[in-house]
């Protein structure tokens, strides 16, 4: 066991017990040993759950992110994000899910044209879905596209435990979904013109089947987006927001790395990581990723550690350490 996982453990009389105990009696192998390291991953995931349960939050719309409401939006989810602190999210990332997408980064290492990552949320950043037909009787407006995707289970979009119970539950069966989206004005010309600077990649909150769908009209030649992260890379907090936490990328230094998205929870474990762009809905004028291209090359792409250009831009983590101290959380 690693020393660094020992204090990891240090405040698990339990699992520090049987661990102390099995290594007198049981020879190490390879098979024990990775028994052992799932038995200490699920403590701290547990641990990590039962954290999370004890603090409610009703978090703030995504609606509410829009041009007139944007220092307002940034104010309230940061109080929110400010009270998650003592949170350890670290041991999230012990579930085994949320690593199953992610690209091997080491073994890119030593490409020497590796550039800086820019990662891309897909919903209300890039492209609004009409899931609930919000627009559908609207004649004023047409959706860009119809994009069609198959699944094993009917409601995707639900929360996470109830995908998990109806897994259990109900024989598998295909279900085709067809959904109308609205396409942020500058997508495929901002995909082209980040690629020329960046390593571009999606990181969604959707399902993979959805976000495949859309990211095949997005890109279909498969030129523009080089790395895919999905629901499952994400961390679920409480069904109530998800996070995007940047450690997932193994092998990749975080100064490097960047993450556009219209939800400030995604930033929750790294601020000075997030560029905050107001959500999409079926704004024929919307200006954003526009603005969003000439940030990130001109401030972005020359500098050497993204995180404190972008911090000095946005200031999320200055202001979220000042609401730390001032409501003392
Ligand atoms: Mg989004």
């Amino acid at each position: 066991m690693k020393s660094n996982n020992k204090q990891l453990l240090k405040d698990s009389l339990n699992i520090k017990s049987i661990f102390e105990e099995s290594e007198n009696i049981i020879p190490k192998s390879n098979v024990f040993k990775s028994k052992e390291d799932k038995n200490k991953n699920d403590f701290l995931l547990g641990k990590f759950k039962r954290q999370i349960s004890r603090i409610c939050i009703f978090p703030v719309s995504n609606k509410e992110n829009y041009s007139g409401n944007y220092d307002k939006y940034v104010q309230m989810t940061l109080t929110h994000i400010a009270q998650l602190k003592k949170i350890n999210f670290e041991y999230a990332l012990k579930d085994p899910n949320i690593m199953k997408d992610v690209p091997n980064f080491e073994t890119e290492k030593n490409d020497k044209k590796q550039k800086k990552i820019l990662l891309l949320d897909l919903d209300e950043t890039l492209i609004h879905a009409d899931f609930d037909e919000d627009y559908a009787e609207d004649k004023s407006v047409k959706y860009d596209t119809i994009i069609k995707f198959v699944t094993k289970n009917e409601n995707i979009f639900e929360n996470f435990e109830d995908e998990i119970e109806e897994e259990k539950t109900e024989e598998e069966e295909e279900i085709e979904h067809s959904v109308g989206i609205f396409v942020r004005n500058g997508v495929k010309e901002f995909l082209e013109e980040v690629n020329k600077y960046f390593d571009v990649g999606i990181f969604t909150a959707s399902e993979k089947e959805y976000a495949d769908a859309v990211i095949a009209f997005l890109d279909p030649e498969k030129k523009l987006i080089k790395y895919r992260l999905y629901r499952n890379s994400c961390i679920n907090f409480n069904d109530s927001f998800t996070i995007k936490d940047l450690r997932i990328l193994k092998g990749v230094d975080l100064k490097n790395v960047l993450l556009v998205d219209n939800s400030m929870y995604s930033f929750a474990t790294q601020l000075q990581n997030g560029i905050l762009i107001n959500s999409f809905y079926c704004d024929r004028n919307d200006t954003e990723l526009y603005n969003v291209l000439g940030y990130l090359i001109n401030f972005i792409f020359p500098a050497d550690d993204i995180r404190k250009v972008n911090e000095q831009f946005f200031n999320f983590q200055k202001v979220t350490n000042d609401l730390i101290s001032i409501n003392n959380f």
